[in-house]
């Protein structure tokens, strides 16, 4: 298949109510364990790779992997590149060719942000690359310092006015999730969700997908999302499997972890809806 865009995927999603999971990635096991989830369940995927992840993943490597995987895949597979703080990332991205990139401007303070979301809105959108932006914060992220990032629920109005200056094309939302492993029960907040739904009119974005309920899940994505970030569920599966397996072969362990993983995308596009969309 021809290389998809995140565009392309999630303006299908959102006229048919379903969400599509985007799944980070640092090497071949876990591109093609996404890759082959979405041929099995016949669903469309998102993959990509992190900012913070390049010191697992050398950009140099992964991105051609995921963009030539992406071309030859049976479903239509999107590649983008998730949280990104330097612009010199981005451009990167542009260069090897992604289809969309996202500029997390949550740390800085809300000028700042708004500036230089739409600095990256103008180099990307003539080069045909969808901007994600996120407003409010989605809390669990480390800076480099290691300190970690609070929440702040994103403001309905501020969402709207954010991407009438911006022109971003997709919206991270803070409505309650966290990245990583929960402390405690996450509480989202689906009113302020479908608010935000009703100020602004593009893709919805939820981060901190991980250990969210199936019931969460389906509230988020009837509330309005149309993208859901995973990670940490499907490296928990992969470390599962691999303290099971410490008795085999390195290569035996690497397969084992790749099939729980391949399990843990293919669970996830099923409960989003994706599966058979393709
Ligand atoms: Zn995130």
């Amino acid at each position: 298949m021809a290389l998809y865009t995140m565009k392309e995927l999630l303006a299908d999603a959102r006229k048919k109510g379903y969400g599509i999971g985007f799944f980070n990635t640092v090497n071949l096991e876990m591109v093609r364990a996404c890759i082959r989830a979405a041929e099995e369940a016949n669903s469309p995927i998102i993959i990509g790779t992190a900012e913070a992840l390049l010191e697992y993943a050398d950009f140099d490597w992964v991105a051609p992997l995921m963009l030539e995987q992406a071309r030859n895949a049976r479903v239509p597979v999107a590649v983008h590149l998730d949280h990104s703080y330097q612009v010199e990332t981005i451009l990167r991205a542009l260069r090897a060719g992604f289809g969309s990139v996202m500029y997390d401007g949550s740390r800085s303070d809300h000028r700042d942000n708004v500036r230089v979301s739409g600095e990256i809105v103008r180099v990307a959108k003539p080069m045909g690359v969808g901007v994600e932006c996120e407003l409010g914060r989605v809390g669990g992220l480390s800076d480099e310092t290691g300190r970690e990032d609070s929440m702040v629920y994103t403001d309905p109005l501020e969402a709207r006015d954010f991407i009438e200056a911006t022109g971003a094309d997709f919206l991270a939302v803070s409505i309650g999730t966290v990245h990583g492993v929960y402390k405690s029960e996450p509480r989202l907040d689906i009113g302020l969700l479908e608010k935000i739904r009703e100020a602004v009119d593009v893709p919805l974005v939820l981060h901190g997908g991980s250990g969210l309920s199936e019931e969460d899940f389906k509230k988020t994505i009837a509330g309005g999302i149309s993208k859901i970030n995973v990670f940490t569920d499907v490296i928990l599966a992969a470390r599962a499997a691999l303290l099971e397996s410490k008795d085999l072969s390195y290569i035996d362990m690497c397969r084992r972890a790749e099939e729980a993983m391949q399990d843990a995308v293919r669970a996830k596009l099923t409960l989003f809806g994706s599966a058979g969309r393709a």
